[in-house]
């Protein structure tokens, strides 16, 4: 009996231990339930299974959140690495923490994790970056830096940003203004060229006329030698200026082409009625090949000022050579695709180290010569902006002593070749 009542109070005990366990157990799973609700936003003592279907819909969010954030990450990068002017990202102790492709083009490899001073060659842009450090202000300037190379120029900024209390970051942008200063350096070779052309006929000009002026004029010979100087010279600048306005208007794209399909035969003949007398004063012999139909698609006036510039330069070149025979050939023939305007001349000869630069404004090979013979140094520009506009392309050889050859290959007109092609069939 005894032993049952010790058996059903052990039993007991036990029993109101588990319960009491039990109850410990769900207070603290309660406590935890009601921190999970709270940090989410949630009243306590809601059901388990509600609180567990918010804490996922909220983790889902967090998830997509995270998603988000690490794409328009990326879209960052993406869009500064597409950005073409460097950027390189500094922190204050000279770390490069980013630097766009453009950047990693500029300095040296593996920029991002060293010092800025190890990948920046350039002693300028490291002073600006010290500045930038010093003074915690914008800084800008003109740098210029190796790339691949060759020398490129840049107006830098560097831009110091803080993002919190303790950490700043230094942006480096780069604008590459090469461009411009090859545009300033032309436009300013270019004044200064036209005012050497035009300095050199009104200085000439100037002179004859004072030496007129100073005489009783009673030696006509003399006075009309003057003059005649003074003519001609006015009429070198009146050429001048009306190559370079032509030049300008061709190039500036105001001139109005009026493109129709053009039988290079025609031009030919044009130019040839304009040259011949003239080759014929000189002693130049001049010779044509171009038979039948030659088309191109072109505006005539502008394919006649193309041909004339050549042969004309080929006639009065090839007259001031000082032995040997005196030729020029004009030709023009087709292949399948194009049609082949030439023009080949027993003139000097272009040394090689000249025909470069051939078709720069205002390049001559020899000054003198070309004065002799009343150039302007714009007639080849001329020639390849014209061709230009006709998509044509312009080769030549020339030999020293021997000669010259130009030739400017056209495209056949749609048409034309059209017609061919359906004629074979
Ligand atoms: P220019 O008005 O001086 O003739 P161009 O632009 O027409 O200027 O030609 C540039 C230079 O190229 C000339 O000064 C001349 O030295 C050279 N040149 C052009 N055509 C010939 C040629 N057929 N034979 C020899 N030299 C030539």
């Amino acid at each position: 009996m005894v032993v049952a009542l010790v058996g059903a109070t052990v039993a007991a005990l036990v029993f109101v231990g588990f319960l009491f366990v039990e109850w410990k157990k769900r207070r603290v799973y309660s406590k935890y339930m009601d921190k999970i609700a709270i940090s989410i936003g949630e009243e306590t003592g809601a059901p388990p299974l509600y609180i567990y279907e918010r804490l996922r819909k909220k983790l889902n969010e967090l998830e997509q959140r995270v998603i988000e954030t690490e794409r328009e990450r990326r879209n960052v990068f993406t869009i500064l690495n597409n950005i073409t002017d460097p950027i390189i990202i500094v922190r204050g102790d000279g770390v490069v923490t980013f630097s766009n492709i453009a950047g990693r083009d500029v300095t040296r490899p593996g920029v991002e994790g060293r010092k800025v001073y190890e990948v920046v060659e350039n002693y300028h842009l490291l002073e600006m970056f010290e500045k930038a450090l010093q003074t915690g202000e914008l800084q800008s300037g003109d740098i210029s830096l190796a790339v691949n190379g060759e020398t490129r120029y840049y107006d830098a900024k560097i831009v110091p940003i803080k993002l919190d209390q303790e950490s700043e970051r230094y942006i480096i942008v780069l604008h590459d203004t090469t461009k411009e200063k090859q545009l300033d350096k032309l436009r300013r070779e270019f004044i200064s060229n036209v005012s050497h052309e035009l300095r050199t006929p009104l200085t000439s000009i100037h002179g004859y006329a004072e030496a007129l002026l100073d005489d009783d004029l009673s030696n006509k010979d003399l006075v009309r030698r003057f003059l005649g100087i003074i003519e001609s010279e006015s009429a070198r600048m009146t050429r001048l200026i009306n190559d370079l306005l032509d030049l300008e208007k061709l190039e500036s794209g105001e001139a109005k082409f009026n493109f129709t399909i053009v039988d290079m035969y025609q031009v030919v003949e044009r130019v040839l009625s304009i040259v011949k007398p003239i080759a014929d004063d000189y002693g130049v012999q001049l010779t044509w090949a171009c038979e039948g139909e030659k088309l191109v698609h072109g505006d005539f006036d502008r394919l006649v000022q193309l041909v004339l510039n050549l042969v004309d330069n080929a006639v009065k070149y090839t007259s001031i050579k000082e032995s040997g025979e005196k030729k020029v050939i004009v030709s023009c023939y087709e292949t399948e695709e194009k049609v082949v305007f030439q023009v080949s001349d027993t003139g000097p000869g272009i040394p090689e180290e000249a025909q470069r630069r051939l078709f720069e404004r205002f390049y001559r090979v020899d000054k003198a010569r070309s004065r002799k013979v009343g150039g302007t140094g714009l007639g080849l520009s001329i020639v390849k902006t014209i061709a230009e506009k006709h998509d044509a392309k312009i080769e030549f050889e020339s030999k020293v002593g021997e000669g010259t050859t130009f030739r400017v290959i056209f495209n056949k007109p749609k048409l034309v070749k059209e017609e061919r092609d359906d004629a074979s069939i």
